[in-house]
């Protein structure tokens, strides 16, 4: 399930509608401090249902709209696009691309799409449950997480397995079914 493309617009410093392609192989980000670097990692972390304005680096989740710059006023509205290769159908929709959207106002409201339909946060987080991409996976490690983990509760480090091991998917459903 490779990574296509992602689609920054209007997302912190991105102010212009900005692609990154992510071709076969490695993929490497470079630029000066205070380039982006971070916030395209941000972006991706976001559009994937990061709700903490903190773990973004902001006091309100507002604050990931372009605030504006010595050239140009502030934005109204953040965008973030993360396109999957989906042949293997390994995320389990059929089509062999998945298209995931979020978008923010400065009212505080945030869609999200899947392959352009309107859906809620949910839908996103049950898509991508075991895929190793879901809010608190492995798959993007932030300054300072390392120490994070290594320091964490026995509990907490047992998920993360849990999800590197791809069951908390059946996890939630004897839940729900114990529940029934
Ligand atoms: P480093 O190499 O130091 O880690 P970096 O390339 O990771 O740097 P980022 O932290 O991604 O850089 O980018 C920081 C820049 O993003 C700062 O210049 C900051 O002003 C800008 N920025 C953050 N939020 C916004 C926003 N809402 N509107 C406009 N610019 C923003
Ligand atoms: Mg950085």
């Amino acid at each position: 399930m490779p990574l296509k493309q992602l689609v920054l617009n209007g997302f912190k410093s991105f102010a212009d509608k900005t692609t990154i392609n992510f071709n076969k192989g490695i993929t490497g980000i470079v630029g000066p401090n205070g380039s982006g670097k971070s916030n395209v990692t941000e972006a991706i972390r976001w559009v994937m249902g990061e709700n903490s304005a903190k773990a973004l680096r902001g006091e309100n989740m507002r604050d990931i709209i372009f605030a504006g710059s010595e050239f140009r006023g502030p934005l109204n509205k953040a965008e973030v696009c993360l396109i999957f290769d989906n042949h293997d159908r390994q995320l389990h929709l059929d089509s062999d691309k998945v298209a995931i959207m979020r978008r923010i106002l400065r009212s505080g409201d945030s869609e999200y799409f899947i392959n352009n339909q309107s859906v809620r946060l949910k839908d996103i987080r049950t898509l991508f449950v075991d895929s190793g991409l879901s809010q608190n996976s492995l798959a993007i490690i932030s300054q300072g997480k390392v120490d994070q983990i290594l320091n964490s509760q026995a509990e907490d480090r047992r998920y993360i397995f849990e999800e590197a091991a791809g069951v908390l998917h059946f996890k939630q459903q004897k839940l729900v079914a114990l529940k029934k």
